[in-house]
């Protein structure tokens, strides 16, 4: 069986993608455009955004906000110590200091108390100056803004909402990518909406910011690409992933988000039906209210698993799994001598030694879900 199953996908949606690529190679126009233009629109009335602008990559969406937000040398940004390296290296990569904070470690969030201390470590120590919290949306699970918001409100920092993996999800009705001040969703092909190739957008009601982010993405432009006014980058979507996109949102709203969370439903029965838990197996915890579109399905072995023989075992029944992630970010190469590398975060140290994620997406057969979750608790 495949980790996340590409090729069923297509399959399911063969000829609606063939006709949007074909319909673009007619056209001949391969950037921008009327397919761009149209995904934005339905980009954000799905989000519930204002403004949607798609560019070339979920890490570029992060660095657009960040250019919009002028942050960089001297300033503070707090970040999940448990993410993909994006999250954190657009805060350095833009002259700032990412600060890790510690995460919960039944949601894999941002711990919005540890966030608050950590701030007043930042405030008391000097220096540097607090600006802007990344929050994300891991394995498909909205962080918890209520919490976070009120942090951002208290120490007057800017909110950007990491939902690269979080499109689709949501609290009771608001959906990801409409939390922070400014959101960031990627289309890499294995997230929860993916392109064939590189993609992302920001999302945001804010005008200026959503001028300023159009301007940024191509060179600065001002009336015209030909009219630079400041310095920014090339990052757009291709018509291409635009089109792509258009036939794999239209699946993702009609059907697919819901077969995913059915797929996830499932997984829980049958881990429950073996005592999964008994054997110290620990599943996802969604609270009330939330809802994932579950670009992972991460478990927490037991504590004394040995989960390289247990990942082996697996492979060898032809059960592909993940470890997202093995290393807290504040452990990384890049950051070591650094003010970065200084936090204090013993959760993430812990959750990375036991996470371990399984093969998930819309299109898993009972079968391929029963054998997965039973030579796990078969190994255990
Ligand atoms: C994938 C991912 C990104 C980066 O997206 P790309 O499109 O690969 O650049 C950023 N943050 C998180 C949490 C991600 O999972």
């Amino acid at each position: 069986m495949q980790f996340r199953d590409l090729k069923a996908q297509y399959n399911a949606l063969k000829p609606d993608i063939d006709n949007a690529i074909q319909s673009v190679l007619n056209s001949s126009c391969f950037i921008s455009g009327k397919p761009v233009t149209e995904l934005e629109t339905a980009l954000a009335e799905y989000v519930g955004a204002k403004h949607c602008i798609t560019c070339a990559n979920g890490t570029d969406a992060l660095s657009l906000a960040v250019m919009a937000w002028g942050i960089g040398n001297g300033d503070a940004v707090f970040v999940p110590d448990f993410t993909y390296f994006a999250s954190g290296e657009i805060v350095a990569f833009a002259g700032a200091t990412p600060v890790f904070v510690d995460v919960c470690k039944d949601t894999y969030n941002i711990d919005a108390a540890k966030l608050e201390q950590a701030v007043l470590t930042v405030i008391n120590e000097g220096g540097l100056t607090p600006k802007a919290v990344v929050a994300v949306d891991l394995f498909g699970l909205p962080a918890d803004y209520e919490k976070i918001r009120t942090v951002c409100d208290k120490y007057g920092l800017l909110l950007l909402e990491d939902g690269a993996q979080g499109f689709g999800g949501r609290i009771g009705g608001k959906k990801a990518c409409s939390f922070g001040d400014i959101a960031t969703t990627s289309f890499f092909p294995a997230k929860p909406l993916g392109c064939y190739g590189d993609g992302g957008a920001v999302f945001t009601d804010n005008d200026e910011w959503a001028e300023l982010i159009r301007s940024y993405a191509v060179h600065g432009k001002g009336s015209s690409k030909y009219d630079n006014i400041r310095v920014g980058v090339n990052s757009r979507l291709d018509t291409l992933q635009a089109s792509v996109l258009s036939v794999k949102l239209k699946a993702f709203k009609e059907y697919e988000f819901e077969k995913v969370n059915d797929a996830v439903f499932k997984y829980n029965e049958l881990f429950t039906k073996n005592g999964a838990k008994q054997k110290g197996l620990i599943l996802p915890e969604i609270k009330d209210g939330f809802y994932s579109s579950w670009a992972q399905y991460t478990v927490q072995l037991p504590d004394n698993a040995d989960r390289d023989a247990v990942q082996a075992s697996l492979k060898t029944l032809g059960i592909p799994t993940m470890i997202y992630y093995i290393k807290p970010m504040h452990c990384q190469g890049a950051f070591e001598g650094t003010r970065s590398s200084t936090a204090d975060c013993p959760v993430t140290e812990s959750i990375c030694r036991k996470v371990l994620s399984l093969p998930l997406d819309p299109y898993k057969t009972d079968a391929e879900l029963s054998l997965a979750a039973d030579s796990i608790c078969a190994l255990l």
